[in-house]
């Protein structure tokens, strides 16, 4: 090695460390979900129910459950999905529940260039329409550049704190169970408008809620509160099982 460049060799173990502090820093932040939107406000009776990747075929059986329960709920839909099922998307709106983005395509943050990003985020079912506008990240996954490119899109980012686990092979009486055990007043609950399991799930989380004098409201009614250090603690300890 040329003697100019050992300066350069002394300083790989720095740099690694460095690197490797960042990438655990983002990977622990993303877990977290510091800054982004999360659960509401624990006084009082007030929960939400939302649901990712519709419209779809599923849509339908949805209302009418949420109907039959005389209750609204978030939808977090996709562009793709808009395409596939404008009718189902007309029911959503004319039903009065609450529609938000979850991206022009259904692609995790880490894959897209930031170019794609911008555009990732920019897209938004109620685009013409004055805010707030929310926009859930495919997967959850977002960076501190998710965040800019939101602060620039005037988009809110919106998580959940409480997992329904639909996307699973459980029994709808178990994960309404395992759901139940973890909502609290002002939880945000992540189902999806798709898994054929979800809507006699929601038939009984909403009987479960009721049983326990918990009111489901749309997100804007709820309303969500920002992740703090405090409630992205015990996100990361429930993420990995700490
Ligand atoms: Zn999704």
């Amino acid at each position: 090695m040329a003697p100019e460049l050992r300066w350069l060799k002394g300083l790989r173990w720095p740099a690694g460390l460095l690197l490797a502090g960042i990438l655990a820093g983002e990977l622990l932040g993303r877990a977290a979900g510091w800054g982004a939107l999360g659960g509401g406000p624990p006084e009082g009776n007030r929960v939400a129910l939302t649901f990712d990747d519709g419209p779809s075929e599923r849509t339908a059986e949805l209302l009418s459950v949420l109907a039959r329960h005389q209750v609204q709920a978030t939808f977090f839909v996709t562009a793709p999905a808009v395409e596939a099922f404008p009718e189902a998307l007309a029911a959503l709106r004319a039903a009065g529940h609450q529609i938000e983005a979850h991206g022009r395509w259904h692609t995790h943050a880490l894959l897209l260039p930031p170019w794609q990003e911008s555009a990732q985020l920019r897209w938004h079912p109620r685009e013409t329409e004055a805010g707030p506008h929310l926009y859930r990240p495919p997967y959850g996954g977002h960076s501190p550049l998710t965040r800019l490119l939101a602060r620039l899109q005037d988009r809110q980012i919106a998580l959940w704190d409480v997992e329904g686990r639909d996307w699973t092979a459980g029994e709808p009486g178990t994960l309404a169970a395992q759901t139940l055990a973890q909502v609290q007043p002002g939880s945000v609950v992540l189902l999806h408008d798709g898994p054929a399991v979800t809507p006699a799930l929601l038939d009984e989380l909403l009987s479960g809620f009721q049983v326990r004098g918990l009111q489901a409201v749309t997100l804007n009614h709820l309303p969500p509160r920002r992740i703090g250090l405090g409630a992205g603690l015990r996100r990361l300890r429930t993420s990995y099982g700490l």
